[in-house]
């Protein structure tokens, strides 16, 4: 019985050894696979400001259908690109991404060759400008709504950038300049003019790269030739990503990415596309025969 009972105690005692074994090494496994720091060492400085997205893949929490696929693009400094397609392509997801609202689940972002999950967050602010459709206005001064983009500018300052994005007109003539609460005002300022006091916001930054979610509401034309124009000032020298709708700023961009489900259908300029015959050609000619431009949402 003893003879028997020794090899079998050994074994029980394996097995056990074995099963501890497995059990730390779940708990490494489990200890590795969680989700990676918001900061990764070791920092580096952007060398330039070319914006590239490499193999991204994302969904929303809880949603079984990833929105952007495989998504990889070169977005290059000092340039325009356009972002069109249908409404839910996943173009505001690629902007969300870049200002890491949320982090993808595989592939890569980066800006001059650094991956965005190393830099700093105060660092990564200060690189990108968001210029959105929806303009939040707080109860504050005018001027203190322009300021907030760089707390430490001056009035001179604020009224330079004011200038560039063609508000100062506007905003002198409001009851007490840029000392007007806006919520005094309230309504008085119209879509064009909330949008150029954004885009004040974002020349006053003066980040490097530019990301505008152009408005899909019908701006009366001298507002369109106003924000326009402000536009052009901001993306001097800039990396700019456009979520387009206008005709002018597709039309004037270095590069047109064609999105949709997910993934980048074509690339190219404008004339490109078009002599391509393909899926942006057919937008555009479904958009001539409307009355307004208008490529997705
Ligand atoms: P686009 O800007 O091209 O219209 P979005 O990037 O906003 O598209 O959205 C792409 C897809 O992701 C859509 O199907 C949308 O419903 C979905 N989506 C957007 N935001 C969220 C969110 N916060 N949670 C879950 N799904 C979202
Ligand atoms: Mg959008």
């Amino acid at each position: 019985v003893v003879r028997f009972a020794e090899p079998l105690a050994t074994f029980v005692l394996y097995a056990k050894v074995i099963d501890l074994i497995e059990a730390a090494l779940g708990k490494i496994d489990a200890l590795l696979s969680i989700a990676p720091l918001p900061q990764q060492a070791p920092t580096g400085e952007p060398a330039h400001f070319e914006v590239n997205f490499v193999d991204v893949s994302f969904a929303y929490a809880g949603s079984e259908r990833p929105t952007l696929r495989d998504f990889s693009a070169v977005l290059p400094a000092h340039g325009l690109t356009a972002l069109v397609g249908p409404s839910g392509a996943g173009k505001s997801t690629v902007a969300r991404l870049l200002m890491r609202h949320a982090d993808p689940q595989a592939g890569r972002i980066l800006i001059g060759g650094v991956n965005i999950r190393s830099l700093p967050p105060e660092r990564l602010n200060a690189l990108v400008s968001v210029v959105f459709q929806d303009v939040y206005l707080f109860d504050d001064s005018i001027l203190a709504n322009i300021r907030m983009a760089r707390p430490e500018a001056s009035d001179e300052e604020v009224e330079a950038a004011a200038r560039a994005a063609h508000c100062h007109t506007f905003i002198q003539r409001l009851p007490e300049g840029y000392r007007t609460r806006v919520g005094d005002i309230g309504g008085r300022l119209s879509g064009g003019e909330r949008q150029r006091i954004s885009i004040a916001r974002a020349i006053l930054k003066d980040a490097p790269i530019v990301i505008l979610d152009e408005p899909t509401a019908a701006l009366d034309t001298e507002s369109e030739v106003a924000v326009q124009a402000a536009i052009d000032t901001l993306v001097r020298e800039r990396t700019v990503i456009v979520i387009a709708h206008r005709l002018s700023t597709i039309a004037a961009a270095d590069q047109i990415l064609v999105i949709d489900d997910g993934q980048v259908l074509e690339t190219g300029r404008h004339a490109e596309l078009l002599a391509r015959a393909g899926r942006y050609a057919r937008m555009w000619q479904a958009q001539q025969r409307a009355k307004d431009w208008h490529v997705g949402a």
